[in-house]
């Protein structure tokens, strides 16, 4: 009999125990947080409410040292000491029951407070304070002081829909926790105990009385000395709650899209800059707005670590009426020609070219792909250098002929552009003016691998794109072997300030730093673009309307580089590049052709080019020449005394080359004629203008509705496969072949018009147009 009871006994009393042992639930919470989006020194960019509309963000590392101690001195004075339950405060709030004295003293430990708070029940009957006192026990057994006093911290209700430490100082103090003063953390140590009674902005003085009363008492205990405990008495209790900080709200829609909102992210953004570039930003665009044009992004990354800095996806000041929450910087849009200074790498590394070596910029049609220069002029031939500074069109297309679209397209597509998803035959040739899309993020990314080579810091991040978060392993690098002698071409060519074809002073866009940029603009004026980057830094700068609506004057130069100078500006100095000894080499470079210098060249100058154009062509424009005596005219030995003739060295172009290129350079020889004697295939022009017939007046007729009818152009060749590039008065009209019939609509007026075979053979004739009827 004793034993069963016995036994009895001590199943019960095991039970008993199991009960407790598993009452506990892990996690003790389990509420949704806040989205928290800070800058890499911990500043608080962006936050948003959580799933349950609650402002509670994620648990704290460490509670203050200032708030503990007014909490355990309000609260819980022997919290350090007691075991989850403070026998002597128990008994004494028994006796004060049991005499009714009127108070109710609580005598609840922060333990079983924060028992309560994780059992959200608002009940405080025998029953649940039984409970309280159950969990407590345990969860002093599964906790240290320090883990609870952090639970309870993170826990804990501030009033209104406030909950926790740290949302609650950003809501009532705009600060950090840590940076909370005596006076304030007293305020949010009496706030858990009554949130509802005293919430702030509602009972100010019940509010300072229970604070002032919690100071005497930090006095008294010697946490303060007389002149803190003083001065924070007189310091205002918090009103109604305030707005948090709104930096980077694109970056914290996206970083919620890829990580699920209700997390604290510390990204590597700069918070002063951020702010200082978002609002510049603002500003430009508001003066945009006028010309319609609404939208704008910026981006800026560090190139040694490849953190960003600064990420403005779009202006922030206005409500979405122009579309300003889309994130430009990851939307895609038309390259324009931006991706240019990548093509003229790859050529130089490739073996192709010479940073400085000609290329023709002609009257040119591809397979019906016409492209033309921005200026719609042409210049003949024109250096590789001077050409991507110039953001010339129709050298880079044939540039991009020669090194091939499939190459070109796999090129890009290691250097990450993301958006580069069809066929190199989709795009063809315009892959190199804007027929691919690409997005600013890209662009930075891959423009950052140029400074990135020539960088020689040792604690350069070689291995990581750019990125946002720290640790981030999404950060995709560009896989792009690009060889420094190269990159320190391309950075050459892209810093020169001065940019020709807009009449614009650039001077103002001198800085006293060295900056390499470019620009792009997308086709009908709808995307502006500029990348810039010195030692330091990679600015990328897009200006448009998100919803793609082209205006007149956003063109790369006009409405994106401003504002890309505008943002050097404000970011710190760093040493300039350093030039890649090891990769370059001095060698001797023809001057007129800008290739390596062949034995026929005559003008010679040394220059460092980099190592993989040490393999490229000797100048093949050079020629040597027999002149006769007087120099004025071409022979050969057998139409002249060899004796007396001379040999000369000359730069000679292909005829149409020669033909622009002539214009701008009137130093230019070329071939001279060729003595009359030795000329033998001087048999009369190849080429005759059948329509109009020489000094021709033209009638043109006028139509019913006023405007004036056009008229056809007619030339005859005698090969065949000959093409004829048309001149009005040095305007280019076009080009035939096979029939040249050319429709044209002259005003009236005098004109010269010149015909330029394939050849170079040329015919002028000047032509007079009148109205007829
Ligand atoms: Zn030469």
């Amino acid at each position: 009999m004793k034993q069963k009871l016995y036994i009895t006994g001590v199943t019960g009393f095991t039970i008993l125990f199991l009960a407790w042992w598993f009452c506990l639930p892990n996690p003790l919470f389990s509420d949704p947080f806040c989205t928290v989006v800070s800058d890499q020194s911990g500043q608080l960019l962006n936050a948003r409410i959580a799933a349950d509309q609650q402002w509670r963000f994620a648990p704290i590392d460490s509670v203050p040292f200032k708030f503990a101690t007014a909490l355990i001195t309000f609260e819980d004075r022997r919290f350090y000491t007691h075991f989850g339950v403070d026998i002597r405060a128990m008994a004494r709030a028994i006796r004060s029951n049991l005499l009714a004295e009127g108070k109710k003293s609580g005598a609840s430990t922060l333990t079983m407070q924060l028992m309560r708070m994780s059992r959200k029940k608002v009940s405080r009957s025998f029953w649940q304070k039984l409970i309280e006192t159950a969990w407590a026990l345990r969860a002093e057994w599964r906790f240290s002081k320090d883990e609870l006093l952090r639970l309870y911290a993170s826990h804990a209700p501030f009033g209104g829909n406030v909950v926790g430490l740290e949302a609650a100082s950003w809501r009532y103090y705009h600060k950090p926790a840590h940076a909370l003063t005596w006076s304030e953390s007293a305020v949010l140590a009496v706030l858990p105990n009554a949130p509802g009674l005293i919430y702030p902005g509602r009972n100010p003085d019940a509010l300072r009385q229970k604070r002032n009363y919690l100071l005497l008492r930090l006095y008294e205990k010697g946490y303060l000395d007389r002149e803190t405990y003083e001065l924070s008495l007189l310091e205002n209790v918090p009103g109604p709650t305030m707005a948090l900080p709104d930096l980077a709200p694109h970056l914290t829609d996206q970083l919620i899209q890829q990580n699920a909102g209700g997390r604290s992210l510390t990204t590597t953004l700069n918070g002063n800059l951020q702010a200082e570039v978002q609002r510049g930003l603002n500003r430009y665009i508001t003066t945009l707005s006028r010309n319609h044009i609404h939208n704008g992004a910026v981006l800026v990354a560090d190139v040694a670590s490849g953190e960003v800095l600064v990420y403005c996806g779009n202006t922030t000041e206005r409500e979405n009426e122009y579309g300003e929450q889309n994130n430009m910087i990851v939307t895609p849009r038309s390259s324009g020609s931006i991706l240019k200074p990548f093509l003229f790498a790859q050529m130089v590394q490739n073996r192709q070219l010479t940073p400085w070596q000609i290329v023709p910029d002609i009257p040119t049609q591809i397979g019906g792909f016409a492209p033309r220069n921005f200026d719609e002029q042409y210049s003949g031939a024109v250096k590789a250098d001077a050409a991507l500074a110039a953001s010339l069109n129709i050298p880079a297309v044939r540039m991009l002929r020669e090194y091939g679209v499939p190459s070109f397209h796999y090129d890009l597509q290691k250097l990450g552009f993301s958006t580069i998803t069809q066929s190199p035959g989709h795009y063809g040739l315009s892959l190199i003016l804007g027929g691919a899309e690409t997005k600013l993020w890209d662009l930075v990314n891959a423009y950052r691998e140029i400074p990135l080579v020539l960088s020689r810091d040792k604690n350069v991040n070689r291995t990581d794109g750019i990125h946002v978060l720290r640790n981030d392993e999404y950060a995709e690098k560009p896989q792009w072997n690009l060889h420094a002698g190269v990159a320190w071409s391309v950075t050459e060519a892209l810093s020169e300030v001065k940019r020709p074809l807009i009449d614009v002073n650039w001077l103002t866009f001198s800085s006293s730093r060295k900056v390499s940029w470019k620009t792009g603009t997308s086709l009908g004026l709808r995307d502006a673009w500029a990348v810039g980057y010195d030692s330091g830094f990679v600015v990328g700068v897009w200006v448009g309307n998100a919803s793609g609506e082209g205006r007149p004057g956003l063109t790369g130069l006009q409405a994106a580089a401003p504002l890309l100078f505008d943002i050097f500006n404000k970011l710190p100095n760093r040493p300039a590049l350093p030039r890649p000894g090891l990769y370059i080499q001095a060698v001797d470079i023809c001057i007129e052709s800008g290739m390596r210098a062949g034995r026929h060249c005559g003008n010679i100058e040394s220059k460092d080019i980099p190592l993989p154009a040490l393999e490229t062509v000797a100048c093949t424009f050079c020629v040597p020449v027999q002149l006769d005596a007087s120099g004025r005219y071409r022979v050969h030995k057998l139409c002249y005394v060899p004796s007396e003739s001379r040999e000369e060295k000359r730069f000679v172009l292909p005829p149409l080359q020669e033909w622009y290129y002539r214009r701008n350079h009137p130093e230019y020889r070329g071939l001279p004629p060729w003595l009359p004697e030795c000329n033998e295939s001087a048999s009369g022009s190849v080429m005759q203008l059948i329509y109009p017939t020489t000094t021709a007046r033209v009638l043109v007729p006028r139509e019913v509705d006023g405007n004036l009818e056009s008229i056809v152009l007619k030339a005859a060749h005698r090969n065949a496969e000959a093409i004829i590039y048309w001149h009005l008065n040095d305007q280019y009209l076009g080009a035939t072949s096979g029939l040249h019939h050319l429709e044209v609509s002259p005003e009236p007026g005098n004109y010269d018009l010149t015909l330029v075979d394939d050849k170079g053979a040329v015919v002028k004739e000047t032509l007079t147009v009148v109205v007829g009827r």
